[in-house]
C-alpha cells in the first residue's frame, strides 16, 4: 500500500527497527528496559503515514511547524495521541501551541515561557523542556550549555510559572559526528540536568537523540529520543 508518497509497509518495518535499536541501546548501556520513550517526529509527513505509525502502538508525535501541524492534529482528533512541539517558537504562535500541544521542548527564553503559561487553558499543566545548545554555533536556538547562570535562572523562572511543568532539557547537537563526539555533547547536557536537580528542580526528562545519534544519547541518560527519518524515511527539503 502506498499513500501520499509513503510506503506504509516500510514505515512499519522501520518503526520496528527503531524500537529494536532503543531496546539494544538500553541493554548495552545498562539502562533499565523501557526507560527511554520514543517520540515519532512526523514533520513533513501526511496524516496517512502518522496513522500507520499510530496503529502500530505509537502514541506520542512531534511537530516543528505550527502551520503544518494544526491541520494534522485536527484531522487526527479523537485518537489517543499526544503532541509535542519541538520547533522554533515565534511569540505570536504561543497561544496556538499552548492550545494544541501537551509538551513544548524548545523553550529558551523567559518571555516565551510566560506567554505559554498565561495563554494555556489546559486542565493539566503544559510540559516544558528547556532547550540548550552546544557552544559550537551549529544551532541558534537554546541556552548555551556552559552558561550555568542563565540556565539556572531560566529553569527556576519556568518552574515557578503557573500552568507549566518544567520536565527537563532538550538538545539538538551537530549532526554527522563520530560516536564519542556525540556522547561527549550529550554528557555535558546530562551534567547540567543533574546539577539542576541537585539545585532542587524535579526534572525527569532528557530529550536527546535523533535518528543518527540515539545510541549515544541513550548511553548518556536520554529518557526520550525524537526520531523522524529512521521511521518515516528521508525528508525531501
Ligand atoms: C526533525 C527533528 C528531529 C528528527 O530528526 P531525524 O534526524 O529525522 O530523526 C528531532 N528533533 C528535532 C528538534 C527536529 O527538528
Amino acid at each position: 500500500m502506498d499513500s501520499g508518497g509513503v510506503n506504509m509497509e516500510s514505515v512499519r518495518m522501520r518503526l520496528q527497527a527503531v524500537r529494536q535499536r532503543i531496546v539494544q541501546a538500553e541493554r548495552c548501556y545498562g539502562r533499565s528496559p523501557g526507560t527511554v520513550a520514543l517520540l515519532a517526529v512526523s514533520k513533513t509527513w501526511p496524516t496517512s503515514a502518522i496513522q500507520v505509525v499510530h496503529q502500530e502502538g505509537q502514541g506520542i508525535f512531534g511537530e516543528s511547524y505550527v502551520q503544518e501541524a494544526l491541520p494534522k492534529i485536527e484531522a487526527l482528533q479523537g485518537r489517543d495521541m499526544e503532541w509535542h512541539f519541538i520547533g522554533p517558537i515565534q511569540s505570536n504562535k504561543t497561544s496556538t501551541i499552548a492550545q494544541h500541544f501537551a509538551w513544548v521542548h524548545s523553550v529558551d527564553r523567559e518571555q516565551i515561557a510566560q506567554r505559554l503559561s498565561a495563554q494555556s487553558q489546559r486542565v493539566s499543566p503544559l510540559n516544558i523542556c528547556l532547550q540548550v545548545k552546544m557552544g559550537d554555533e551549529t544551532q541558534k536556538a537554546g541556552v548555551d550549555v556552559s552558561d550555568q547562570v542563565t540556565l539556572r535562572k531560566l529553569a527556576h523562572a519556568i518552574s515557578r510559572l503557573p500552568h507549566l511543568k518544567l520536565r527537563g532539557l532538550m538538545v539538538i547537537p551537530a549532526p554527522l559526528q563520530d560516536f564519542d563526539t556525540q556522547r561527549h555533547a550529550f554528557r555535558r547536557v546530562r551534567e547540567v540536568f543533574e546539577r539542576l536537580n541537585e539545585d532542587g528542580l524535579d526534572l525527569d526528562t532528557l530529550s536527546m537523540g535523533m535518528s543518527n545519534d540515539l545510541e549515544a544519547a541513550i548511553a548518556e541518560g536520554s529518557t526520550l529520543v525524537r526520531i523522524g527519518s529512521a521511521i518515516f524515511g528521508e525528508r525531501t527539503p
